[in-house]
């Protein structure tokens, strides 16, 4: 072979060799180049864990929430466990998390405090720490303000106090929601006394981020055993349940602007929507439902936002899209209990449009939460 023969080859397999590899990498990166926002991500206090440790000591009855998730995470996890680095993750705010974030190219992470927040305490104790949690989590934002964002939580069962709050989150910690860890002392957001806190975040345009806890006490009993009041199925119909009642009790009548963000692809309320339009219409017709203006599944595309925070089935996302709505839909994590980075393939791999992903990733969030 002459030597300019052999130039030949070598620089034509080079293109060729380059070629190949360009397209790959394009491809990877671009996915990887897409911006990600994830919704639903978890942080504690020292404050807060102090506080939750004294309530599981002194009142260890007070909710299902303190065997299934206190006490195992905060009180002496062995180390090395799960347990024990969900509470190092969750204390962490400036090292592990944004390490753990650029491996996976996450932009951003919406952070909201860990159940089950402050709505455990009586409500003078629960309104302070409300403060005081929420600054914690602006002090953060503003440290990194391109890659936190935060929900503001509050005392539900202190309705004055929490209106507040609410108004201060927003207007002077540039907070960008709310998150509401499911039930109040065994309330749900539908009663009479919480109607001053839908009020404020109807007003204030800032969605509230219902969020799961262990089920009520007036449910507890049968997810006592098998570990099943945690992620493996009572939180979802807690939260499930939550979600029914506020829009059975005619709440987005009330509060036609009103918006709620259900995580885990809508807690299952998405696989209820026929059943639910079904004997809602029904009901209402032999007289024992108070009629309401919408259809179940109109109130759900008008007034919820649903999230794929642990859960990456993609029958599931094909359902949730039919549903809820493209444009509802946002991306989750669900940091520390699961990885970001399987969280981050599901959407990348699932059967979505560049317009479709994009909006999942990102765009969505950034309407919703108002990012921009
Ligand atoms: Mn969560």
């Amino acid at each position: 072979m002459d030597s300019d023969r052999r130039k030949f080859l070598t620089a034509t397999s080079a293109v060729l060799a380059v070629s190949t590899w360009s397209d790959a990498t394009r491809a990877q990166a671009g996915k990887a180049s897409v911006r990600k926002i994830a919704t639903e991500e978890a942080f504690a206090t020292p404050e807060l864990v102090a506080a939750w440790l004294d309530i599981a000591r002194s009142d260890p009855a007070a909710s299902l929430d303190i065997p299934t998730g206190i006490l195992s995470i905060f009180d002496n996890p062995r180390p090395g466990s799960n347990q024990d680095r969900f509470r190092r993750q969750l204390l962490d705010i400036d090292t592990e998390r944004l390490r753990d974030m650029d491996g996976a190219g996450v932009d951003m992470q919406l952070l909201s405090v860990t159940i089950p927040g402050v709505q455990i305490f009586e409500p003078a104790r629960a309104s302070a720490l409300a403060i005081t949690t929420n600054d914690h989590l602006a002090a953060a934002i503003a440290r990194h303000p391109t890659r936190f964002a935060g929900l503001a939580c509050f005392a539900p069962h202190d309705p004055v106090q929490a209106v507040r709050e609410m108004e201060r989150a927003v207007n002077v910690l540039g907070l960008k929601g709310f998150i509401v860890n499911s039930h109040t002392h065994d309330l749900y957001l539908d009663d009479p006394r919480f109607a001053p806190v839908l009020e404020a975040a109807e007003a204030l345009d800032r969605p509230i981020y219902l969020h799961p806890r262990a089920p009520s006490n007036g449910m507890a009993a049968p997810f006592r055993d098998y570990s099943m009041g945690g992620s493996i199925w009572g939180f979802g119909v807690e939260a499930g349940t939550h979600a029914v009642r506020m829009i059975l009790s005619g709440v987005f009548d009330r509060y036609p602007r009103l918006r709620i963000v259900l995580g885990h692809m809508g807690e299952a309320l998405p696989f209820w929507m026929w059943r639910l339009d079904h004997m809602a219409a029904r009901r209402a017709k032999d007289g024992r439902m108070k009629p309401l203006s919408l259809a179940p599944s109109d109130y759900f595309r008008r007034n919820f936002a649903v999230t794929t925070s642990g859960f990456e089935s993609p029958e599931v996302l094909d359902l949730v899209i039919k549903v809820a709505g493209i444009e509802n839909i946002m991306w989750a994590i669900d940091y520390p209990y699961e990885s970001s980075r399987d969280a981050a393939a599901f959407i990348d791999g699932a059967d979505l449009t560049g317009e479709q992903r994009a909006r999942v990733f990102y765009r969505n969030a950034e309407r919703h939460f108002h990012l921009i």
